[in-house]
């Protein structure tokens, strides 16, 4: 088999293959795998590219579950809970804010915020309470991780045409500070402001997570210095020799034994590789540009994809700043860029003298395809001044201290989860496999995460293998 696409849903799809003795191979166009989960280091320490966290998996989330009792994330039970490993638990203190030139613990704006908006803030997350409890008329849980797990619930389902921002104005919620943490929270998931996604994806992100532990509260992530990248590592681990970097798919043409031209830079050739089955772990938009068989070829026309910046940041010294102490994810309010998390944060020793922060920027100010024409349009050089000012803003004391800035942009970064699109025809259609032609990717849930991108490689393989039953 040929599994295409070196990101965390290939990884799945590659592991669940080795599980069941099955021969493949992996082709991944970049030089290294994990895809917007891989991670680098330096002399200082590992840091990640793009994912750096996953919530404590959900009730729903069983595959996941195993693989972090396979990885030792999860060591034992506990009156039915899980133990986590000490060293995956985001370490305290985890989350920080800077507004009026103080930094404040915790996400949730508490400085200047008058009465009237605290109230405001207790009943959203009261209501977002009710909604992580709530259960559609067939019995499902009515936001759920992954996403196919939810109810079918026509009446919770409608909330996926709306706007998150024309439901919360219905809802009448109009706090400043409230709006600004909501529109934080879906340009971290999503890569898209609340006017952009739909109600539906802007309620799944505080409602869908309902995962706990025996020996931490609800709240807090798992993390490792490289981010998920740590997760990346263990996936590929126990089938590393049957993975091809640098090979690039250009074209699959759809038969009983699929045909797959893979690019090899290198050599400078293409290679024509015959298989049992094909997975497409890529995203929906390359699927659609290399499955030459019409009948098999991806719609990848209401798939709309945020484009993100991020910036590993080495610094000769530690943030500061007043007020709550350095966490591991801090946050400028009203800042376009998201904030910054630290990667030594977990590392065992108590005071690094240097540090990398990445910085996240999602490039939302403008429509998908101009904010990308924009963004390559400026040069490594522009965009590290632009992300210095960022950090200097946040960190007058760093002056001086920004030892070197490396950057990466990710083109098509997020699937955004426009109204319409989670609970839509073209996500629906996506669903679809066209055996021996099986699909494997986060987009296929119209939210880019971990827990999506696993089990869609799981569900892709555990399909493969019923197709081929014969070890080819
Ligand atoms: C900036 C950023 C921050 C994020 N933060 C988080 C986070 O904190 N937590 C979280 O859970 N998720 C986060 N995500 C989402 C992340 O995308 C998912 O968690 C997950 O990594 C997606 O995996 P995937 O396999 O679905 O897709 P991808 O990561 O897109 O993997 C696809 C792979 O296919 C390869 N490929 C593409 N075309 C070809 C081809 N023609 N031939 C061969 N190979 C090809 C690519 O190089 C890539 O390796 C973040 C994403 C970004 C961009």
């Amino acid at each position: 088999m040929l599994v295409i696409g070196g990101g965390v849903s290939g990884l799945a799809a590659g592991l669940r293959l080795h599980d069941a003795g099955r021969d493949f191979l992996l082709a991944e166009m970049e030089d290294q795998v994990g895809g917007h989960s891989r991670s680098g280091t330096n002399a200082i320490t590992a840091f990640p590219w793009g994912a750096h966290y996953v919530p404590l998996p959900s009730e729903e989330s069983t595959e996941v579950r195993r693989l972090f009792e396979r990885l030792g994330i999860i060591t034992g039970y506990e009156k039915g809970l899980p133990i986590y490993d000490d060293y995956a638990l985001c370490a305290d203190p985890d989350e920080r804010l800077l507004m009026y030139g103080q930094w404040q613990e915790g996400l949730l704006p508490k400085l200047g915020v008058s009465k009237a908006e605290q109230a405001e803030h207790q009943r959203f997350f009261a209501q977002m309470e009710t909604f992580r409890n709530l259960r559609g008329q067939d019995g499902r849980r009515a936001f759920c991780i992954p996403i196919d797990a939810s109810s079918a619930d026509p009446a919770l389902r409608a909330l996926d045409r709306i706007s998150f921002a024309a439901w919360l104005e219905d809802q009448d919620y109009g706090g400043e500070h409230l709006l600004w943490l909501l529109d934080y929270s879906c340009r971290d998931d999503y890569g898209a402001g609340l006017a952009q996604v739909s109600a539906w994806a802007g309620i799944h992100y505080f409602a869908a997570r309902n995962g706990r532990a025996a020996n931490t509260d609800r709240e807090t992530v798992l993390t490792w210095p490289q981010g998920n990248g740590w997760l990346v590592e263990r996936l590929a681990a126990p089938f590393a020799g049957q993975i091809r970097t640098r090979a690039l798919a250009v074209g699959v043409q759809d038969g009983p034994r699929p045909l797959t031209n893979l690019y090899l830079p290198e050599e400078d050739t293409v290679l024509l590789v015959e298989s049992r089955a094909v997975i497409l772990a890529v995203p929906r938009f390359v699927a659609a540009r290399i499955v030459h068989s019409p009948a098999a070829r991806p719609d990848a026309g209401d798939f709309h994809y945020s484009p993100w910046l991020v910036a590993n940041i080495s610094l000769d010294r530690l943030p500061a700043g007043p007020g709550a102490e350095l966490a591991w994810d801090n946050v400028a309010y009203g800042q376009s860029m998201l904030g910054y998390v630290v990667a030594t944060h977990q590392h065992l020793a108590m005071n690094p003298r240097q540090t990398v922060i990445t910085a996240y920027w999602p490039l939302d100010h403008l429509p998908p395809a101009a904010a990308r024409a924009e963004a390559l349009a400026r040069n490594g050089e522009t965009w590290k001044t632009l992300i210095a000012q960022e950090i200097l803003r946040m960190h007058p004391e760093l002056a001086g201290a920004i030892r070197r800035i490396d950057l990466r942009l990710w083109g098509h970064a997020m699937v955004r989860p426009v109204p319409g699109f989670i609970w839509g025809k073209a996500r629906q259609q996506a669903l679809q496999d066209h055996p021996p032609l099986f699909f494997a990717h986060s987009d296929m849930a119209g939210i880019s995460i971990f827990e999506e991108a696993y089990t869609y490689g799981i569900r892709a393989a555990d399909a493969a293998i019923r197709h081929g039953p014969h070890p080819t």
